[in-house]
């Protein structure tokens, strides 16, 4: 079995291995999800803010919004059509508040590749900010519902990114946020400690190795089968 992790797939691993075999192993496709949809719209838009080296228009980002849009996962067309003005709104808000502090970034929808052991990881960071003394700002974007307070001080896909831009020389991350890009609030957090990058290290390699030995259980819990498009064939909802 490939050796290969992402913090998406981690994540799933972690909520529920079983369907994890569904998704990575058997390979049974998920129905489309329109959060993942307008996420990915709305990413576009942000990543043509600051990926040249100039501010471009707020047309721009709209026209990228507008390139990007997927239909996928709606299930009425009135809903969709919320959807979207709700982005445009978003969009224009961002472009309002993060304008005048505008500057070219190191780079933006970085994609990683490094090994644990011998490990894959990858990833894609949305976007790297120099702070004018050689460290790094990581940003990643978040569309959905509010964050918990607080959940930057050790959150894993930040950790990650932070590994990933050490692993890769791209320089010392010393400032990592979440962007609530809804509500235009910026969750930062310093540098995580030493001891956080341990942690993910020895869960990426304790997920490996789960998987190398086939250990796949259902662990139903009503977050994780909530939105879970495997239930049908799950042995715990039913099916063995
Ligand atoms: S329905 Fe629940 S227990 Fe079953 S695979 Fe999905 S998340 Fe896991």
């Amino acid at each position: 079995m490939p050796r290969k992790l992402s913090y998406s797939s981690l994540s799933v691993y972690s909520a529920c291995p079983a369907k994890w075999h569904f998704k990575y192993v058997l390979k049974i496709p998920e129905e489309p999800k329109h959060y993942f949809s307008f996420g990915k719209a709305v990413h576009s838009a942000l990543e043509r803010m600051y990926d040249q080296p100039y501010l471009p228009g707020i047309e721009l980002l709209l026209e990228a919004y507008d390139n990007a849009w997927s239909s996928a996962g709606y299930k009425k067309k009135e809903d969709e059509a919320k959807a979207r003005k709700q982005g445009e709104a978003m969009i224009r808000a961002f472009y309002q508040q993060n304008a005048p502090t505008w500057q070219a970034p190191i780079g933006t929808e970085l994609k990683f590749d490094f090994r644990i052991n011998d490990i894959q990881v990858i990833g894609v960071i949305d976007r790297i900010d120099g702070l004018g003394n050689g460290d790094l700002h990581i940003i990643d974007y978040k569309t959905g519902k509010p964050l918990e307070e607080g959940r930057e001080i050790d959150d894993e896909q930040l950790t990650m990114y932070q590994l990933a831009a050490d692993m890769l020389g791209i320089g010392k991350a010393t400032s990592l946020s979440l962007v609530h890009v809804p509500s235009g609030r910026w969750h930062t957090a310093p540098r995580h400690s030493d001891e956080l990058v341990e942690k993910l290290k020895d869960k990426i390699v304790d997920t490996a190795e789960a998987i190398d030995t086939g250990r796949f259980e259902a662990k139903p819990s009503e977050d994780a089968c909530k939105w879970c498009d495997y239930k049908r064939m799950c042995s715990a909802w039913g099916p063995e």
